[in-house]
Formats: C-alpha cells, structure tokens, sequence
C-alpha cells in the first residue's frame, strides 16, 4: 500500500468503490466518470505507478490484470467488443499513479484519434 495513493485506499476498502471482479491479485470497479456505458478500472492489488513498471517487475502479474480485464468483459457482456486503454505517464493524460486498465464498451467506441 503506497502512502497517499487512491486506488491502494480503493483496493483496501478506505475508500468506497463499485467493485465488478476480483481475483487473489485484481480487483475491477467501476470508474466515477464513465466515459462509455460499461467503464471499469482494472488494477493489481499491490502498488504498481503504470503498465511499465509491473511488466519490468512481474510480466505474469501484469497478465493476471489483462486476464481479469477479458473476465470483466465477458461480464458486462461486451459481445460487441470493447477496447482497453492503459494510461502510461504524462503525455497519456494518466491521472492516478497506480496502474490501472480501463475496459470500455456497451457503444460504438469509434475510431483512436488525436
Ligand atoms: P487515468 O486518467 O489515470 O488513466 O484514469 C483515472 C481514472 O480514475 C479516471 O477515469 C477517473 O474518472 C477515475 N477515478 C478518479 N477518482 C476515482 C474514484 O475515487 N473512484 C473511482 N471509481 N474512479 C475514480
Ligand atoms: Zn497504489
């Protein structure tokens, strides 16, 4: 648990969440300010600042995550498809410092721009 980090409060239930999924290392709920009909976070547990830095210290924790991603999709029934997006430092717009997987669907997602 990282001092003063959000989603650590989040995973230990200090702050409140709607959770979706949980494994042993995972936990998904959704995000406060959906961007799509279904927006969930994906996160490990443990305290990871991005995608990078558990793909350097664990590349199998960090498949758990995106297997629980796939696990959420399958549960919000997202037969039309869904995309995941993994926000990575300053220039992604990456807001909360504890990696975390955004599963997005239930519309028409359009096409990546910008
Ligand atoms: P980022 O921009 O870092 O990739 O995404 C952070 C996400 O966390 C945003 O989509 C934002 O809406 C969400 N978020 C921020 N604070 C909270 C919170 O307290 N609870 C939940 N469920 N989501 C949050
Ligand atoms: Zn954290």
């Amino acid at each position: 648990m990282a001092d003063g980090c959000l989603f650590c409060a989040i995973v230990a239930g200090d702050v409140p969440s709607t959770m979706v999924h949980e494994t042993a290392r995972t936990y998904a709920f959704r995000d406060l300010q959906p961007w799509a009909p279904t927006h969930v976070l994906v996160v490990p547990k443990d305290h990871f600042t991005d995608l990078a830095a558990l793909a350097a210290a664990d590349p199998a924790y960090l498949g758990e995550v995106f297997a629980a991603a796939a696990e959420v999709a399958e549960l919000e029934s997202l037969s039309g498809g869904h995309r995941i997006i993994a926000n990575t430092g300053p220039d992604s717009g990456q807001t909360v410092f504890h990696l975390h997987v955004h599963v997005l669907g239930g519309k028409n997602l359009g096409a990546l721009a910008g």
